[in-house]
């Protein structure tokens, strides 16, 4: 990884921030250039012993001598931290980027005081095991390097996207930070199923999930097909697959899940 001379701090150290910094040193970067800040010792405490990062229970002391600031913080304490932030350091020269879901870079920069760069950062949950998609929308005054960084940053728990406005966030919420749920709620309907059929739970959640997964895997190794033509080879003409591919039609699958990821899209729109 590059840009290791940076100090990376982490404002908040949940969920998030121990997936990324545990990707982040998993990826070779110096523990020694990370420092997470956190009110409570038992996680922080955690990520030391593990990571042998820094710690703090002290925001400040954790982003006076950073490059980059994470800010992993609940959505409706950013804007406070911030403040706290900006009243007690100098935070010329660094970049921010902000997990927090549906929090804007304006109200952002005014709580920072001035404009800095802000890099608004949309993970979804499967990031907790690297295998994350992260939406990324950089303000006009990130630098090439900054953006550079964060790109790296959030690579190392899964795909990064980079968009090209801020309000293209709430479409990458309904593409992907909500989809996690989408599959799980398709997995679960299918256990429900297999259940009342008399297997066990295990077993039905044994069956649901390696199939899940064998399918998902058949997309990524095969990426010269559209999924609908890895659909299509598994559909025999009168088969039983095409016969439960047609109740899902007649039932207006494809309908249901445009109109779900709108209302997602819907949603976010009107909580930012
Ligand atoms: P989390 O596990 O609850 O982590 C938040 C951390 O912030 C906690 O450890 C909390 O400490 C700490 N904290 C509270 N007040 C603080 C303060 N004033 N200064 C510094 N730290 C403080 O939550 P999370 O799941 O990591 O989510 C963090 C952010 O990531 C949220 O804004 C969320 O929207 C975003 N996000 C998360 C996911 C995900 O998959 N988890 C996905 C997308 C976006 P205590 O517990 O000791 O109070």
């Amino acid at each position: 990884m590059t840009n290791e001379h940076q100090t990376v701090a982490f404002i908040g150290a949940g969920n998030m921030s121990g997936a990324i910094i545990a990707g982040l040193v998993s990826n070779g970067y110096p523990a020694s250039n990370i420092i997470a800040a956190n009110p409570s010792m038992p996680k922080l405490e955690t990520l030391q012993n593990n990571l042998g990062i820094n710690i703090t229970t002290d925001n400040i002391q954790a982003c006076q001598h950073a490059d980059v600031v994470v800010l992993a913080v609940k959505p409706h304490l950013i804007q406070q931290v911030c403040q706290q932030l900006a009243d007690s350091t100098d935070l010329s020269g660094k970049c921010f980027i902000s997990v927090a879901a549906g929090v804007n870079i304006i109200p952002m920069q005014a709580a920072l005081g001035f404009a800095a760069p802000v890099i608004r950062c949309m993970p979804n949950t499967p990031s907790q095991i690297g295998l994350g998609v992260s939406g990324m929308y950089a303000s006009g005054e990130v630098s090439e390097n900054q953006r550079q960084f964060a790109d790296q940053l959030m690579q190392s728990v899964g795909i990064v996207q980079w968009l090209d406005s801020e309000a293209q966030i709430d479409d990458l919420i309904a593409v992907a930070g909500s989809a996690p749920a989408y599959f799980f709620a398709f997995m679960e309907a299918m256990q429900n199923k297999a259940m009342a059929l008399g297997f066990s739970k295990a077993d039905s959640r044994k069956l649901v999930q390696q199939t899940a997964l064998g399918a998902a895997h058949m997309v990524v190794e095969n990426d010269d097909l559209d999924i609908s033509t890895l659909r299509e080879n598994v559909t025999s003409k009168g088969g039983t697959t095409q016969q439960a591919l047609t109740t899902f039609a007649q039932g207006g699958l494809a309908e249901l899940v445009d109109k779900a990821m709108q209302s997602a899209i819907d949603r976010a729109v009107e909580m930012a």
